[in-house]
């Protein structure tokens, strides 16, 4: 077993004895029944929080090869069944070879789609919802070290298609896929706030996946990346919204490699313009905290200038926010649930001290409008709070519950957040 070492980011270090790296699913099986007490899946480790946390063993499937595979028995829905510990980037350029594409993509290609769908991650766009929304089938090994596996029209399905690691560990996916497209993404600046304020939801609307740049206190906002269908003959506008187009250049918003961005200004693949960043380049050295909140986008104009009221307070810790679209849907866990989602992103500086302060500010904010955390990311909610946001938490706590009798899965974060029973470590293997 590997020492547990730290996220990504840095911004926890794990207190699990270690981590099991499986290269097949037995082993997978294995390590759950052997394991003396909890276990857990721990992904590529994006996550900021403890989220994936254990006191007993980590295990990952990011090892476990194989190739993925097109299933069109069904010509109206395409499905692709993968490993789950693929790379989402992986998955993609794998599927763009065959002529096939996902609906959506979150902005950093190097995660793994267990750990992405299992914390509904998503990308931008009205008409997208969370990775997890393209979810037809999870296999999983249990709490007994069992292989199982729900499918889509399973009354249980909208627990575990955003299922925070809280059941399992998931060890392939199937997801409905769709033909290639190309898109093309162009910078924009100089929106004005107050615009945003009025129109946020139109100007997010306003193409496949719209991605709004801000540091909160500044008159226009700083950059907007417009990922667009392409059509033949159409050209993107040189005004927009009183924004304006940039010549292709330096797209840069914080320190970092701008090579690590995807391209600008050319239609490519949906693969290589939907993520933010490149999978062959690291975006940084993960010197950042991120934070993300979810609100109704029908309170896009009211949350907006709440955040922006604290912007001198946020501004000296702030690198970037990032505001983005996700489509409504029926996950009972997703930060989409039930309500269009207007998504309201920071990434910090590294100073851990005062984002923690500030956090509990901007989610009173926030409060009014019932505003969501990002399950993978900085927050300070409580049980109460997470409760009081999510409508069918008792639903999903319930499935985990009986999915896990004895509490394998169970972590600090979970019974925490109250989304799982607290209950002491199992000691018997
Ligand atoms: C640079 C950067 C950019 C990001 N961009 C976005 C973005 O655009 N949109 C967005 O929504 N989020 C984004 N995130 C957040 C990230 O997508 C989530 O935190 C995601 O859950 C991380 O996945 P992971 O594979 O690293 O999982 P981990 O962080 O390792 O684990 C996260 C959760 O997934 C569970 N899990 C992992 N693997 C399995 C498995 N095999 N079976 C069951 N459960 C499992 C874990 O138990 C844990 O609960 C970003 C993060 C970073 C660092």
């Amino acid at each position: 077993m590997r020492d547990a070492g730290t996220t990504w980011a840095g911004t926890h270090r794990f207190g699990a004895l270690g981590v099991v790296e499986a290269s097949t699913v037995a082993q997978v099986q294995e390590a759950v029944r052997a394991a003396p007490g909890r276990v857990k899946a721990l992904g590529t480790r994006h996550s900021f929080n403890d989220i994936a946390d254990t006191d007993g063993t980590l295990v990952t499937v990011t090892g476990i090869g194989g190739t993925p595979f097109i299933d069109v028995t069904d010509p109206s829905h395409p499905t692709v069944t993968t490993p789950a510990g693929i790379r989402y980037g992986v998955l993609g350029r794998w599927l763009q070879e065959r002529g096939w594409a996902l609906h959506n993509t979150g902005s950093l290609p190097h995660i793994s789609l267990a750990g992405a769908t299992a914390t509904g991650t998503h990308g931008s766009g009205v008409l997208n919802g969370c990775q997890s929304t393209a979810l037809s089938r999870i296999e999983f090994v249990d709490a007994a070290g069992d292989l199982c596996t729900i499918r889509h029209m399973h009354p249980e399905f909208p627990a575990v298609a955003v299922g925070v690691g809280a059941f399992g560990i998931i060890t392939e996916l199937s997801l409905t896929v769709q033909p290639t497209y190309d898109v093309r993404q162009d910078v924009y600046v100089g929106l004005p706030w107050e615009v945003l304020l009025e129109h946020a939801r139109d100007v997010l609307a306003d193409a496949y996946s719209v991605s709004i740049f801000t540091t909160w206190t500044e008159d226009t906002v700083q950059q907007i990346w417009r990922k667009s269908g392409v059509r033949a003959g159409a050209e993107p506008p040189d005004e927009w919204w009183g924004a304006t187009r940039q010549a292709v250049g330096d797209t840069r918003l914080v320190d970092g490699d701008p090579g690590a961005l995807t391209p600008h200004g050319i239609p490519g693949p949906w693969i290589d313009r939907l993520p933010h960043f490149r999978l062959t380049h690291t975006p940084s050295n993960g010197e950042e905290i991120q934070t993300e909140y979810f609100v109704p986008m029908e309170a896009a104009g009211d949350a907006l200038a709440a955040v922006r009221a604290l912007g001198d307070r946020i501004v000296p810790h702030l690198l970037v926010s990032e505001l983005r679209a996700v489509a409504a849907d029926d996950l009972w866990l997703s930060g989409a649930y039930g309500r269009e989602t207007l998504a309201i992103h920071f990434t910090w500086a590294p100073h851990p001290e005062p984002v923690r302060a500030l956090l509990p500010e901007i989610e009173r904010a926030l409060a009014p409008f019932d505003a969501r955390p990002h399950w993978g990311k900085w927050h300070a909610f409580d049980g109460a709070a997470i409760a009081r946001v999510t409508p069918r938490l008792a639903d999903a706590k319930a499935v985990f519950e009986t999915l896990d009798p004895a509490g394998r899965f169970v972590n600090d974060y979970l019974t925490r957040l109250g989304i799982r029973e607290p209950r002491a470590p199992r000691l018997d293997g």
